[in-house]
């Protein structure tokens, strides 16, 4: 039997408490209620709506107030002082935005969500101090940048109450909260599980790395981001089925936990990174995998910039685990990393996204040295694996 959460490594959620504004009770008295004021959300919304109810963002307990996103902005660090990176903002347009103050208490309605919240402010944000701070750059050709200068022009801060959710549909079917997954792994009597990152169909090199960490830790918690994508990454459904016939084929199934998560990317790079961190460590991690670039888009960032940045954030609770490249070579004859390996460039081979897009398009086959062939099979079989 397992007693004693107390001797479980699982790290504290941020903050030390974990945030849950899921509302109990009958949603029909709150959604019913006719005098309401309804505002319409996107699907990222939405998922962030959810993910600050359940405590995947604690401690928010709703969208950023203008101190804290001054303090995120010049710090990377909510007002508290507790370490925070990227801004958690509803944007929406001025007309809105003075009635939702007027309202105080507003429905935001999506397509899978319907939650109370109570507006406490409206305010403007110079959307290019946003972008410079988080992407560190002003370039529009970086995704992130022209999200946030897409942004609406005002933003409201509010708690938020979670009053109804979508049953779990394909994409839902392994979205965990931080409750279940710590659940599961104290049930499991892990003590140690290192969180992987991705928005990308696994390569025998995502693999190799992977599996690495078994050979030191309990348990690898597989989490790939679902969302929001910029055109050309592979589609959310293609990666889940991806991971499921991968972990099904060739994980030990008791040391790896697979789920997603439900949020954008970014492409914010360091600062992501963070933010990747500690949604881990609210989700249970104890460590958590820095890669090459991580987040990263295009050359926007020094391949090693998600790493060092984890120096200046020595109190995040989660421990960050660096690894290099890796890589098919020839002459080790094996997937290695950039530590391992003492051959020239020459005998590597990588599988770039755009030649790995341009392969699958042609209806050519990944070599089985470079990816499996049942993950390469959901690609061919999907039809349309990419997001337009
Ligand atoms: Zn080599």
């Amino acid at each position: 039997m397992l007693i004693g959460m107390a001797s479980s490594g699982i790290p504290e959620p941020h903050g030390g408490r974990l945030i849950n504004r899921v509302v109990g009770g009958d949603p029909e008295r709150i959604t019913s209620d006719r005098d309401i004021l309804r505002v319409g959300i996107s699907d990222d919304l939405a998922s962030d709506v959810e993910n600050i109810a359940d405590g995947v963002f604690s401690p928010l307990e709703g969208f950023m107030d203008h101190d804290d996103l001054m303090h995120v902005l010049k710090d990377g660090r909510l007002h508290n002082g507790l370490a925070w990176t990227i801004p958690i903002l509803l944007d929406v347009d001025s007309d809105t935005g003075a009635r939702m103050k007027d309202a105080r208490d507003v429905l935001l309605v999506s397509k899978s969500t319907v939650a109370l919240m109570h507006v406490e402010d409206c305010y403007r944000y110079d959307k290019l101090e946003i972008a410079r701070s988080v992407y560190q750059t002003t370039d529009p050709s970086h995704p992130g940048v022209a999200r946030t200068m897409a942004m609406k022009d005002i933003f409201v801060h509010g708690r938020i109450d979670l009053v109804s959710r979508a049953n779990r549909d394909e994409l839902r079917r392994y979205r965990l909260t931080p409750a279940e997954s710590r659940r599961m792994i104290v049930e499991r009597g892990w003590r140690s599980v290192v969180g992987f990152q991705t928005r990308n169909i696994p390569h025998l090199a995502h693999e190799m790395l992977q599996k690495s960490v078994l050979n030191f830790f309990d348990a690898l918690f597989i989490n790939p981001l679902i969302g929001r994508k910029k055109s050309g990454d592979f589609r959310d459904e293609v990666i889940i089925r991806a991971y499921e016939v991968l972990v099904d084929n060739y994980y030990p199934k008791d040391r790896v936990l697979f789920a997603t998560l439900h949020t954008e990317m970014r492409y914010a790079g360091p600062k992501e990174a963070i933010h990747h961190a500690i949604m881990r460590k609210n989700l249970g991690c104890t460590h958590f995998i820095v890669g090459r670039d991580h987040a990263g888009v295009g050359s926007f960032y020094h391949p090693f910039a998600a790493q060092e940045i984890f120096k200046y954030y020595p109190d995040i609770g989660i421990e960050p685990v660096f690894f290099p490249a890796f890589f098919y070579c020839k002459r080790c004859m094996g997937i290695v990393s950039e530590r391992m390996c003492p051959h020239p460039q020459d005998y590597r081979m990588e599988l770039s996204g755009t030649r790995l897009r341009r392969m699958i398009t042609e209806g050519e086959r990944p070599s089985e040295l470079l990816m499996r062939p049942e993950v390469v099979d959901v690609i061919m079989q999907h039809g349309d694996p990419f997001v337009p």
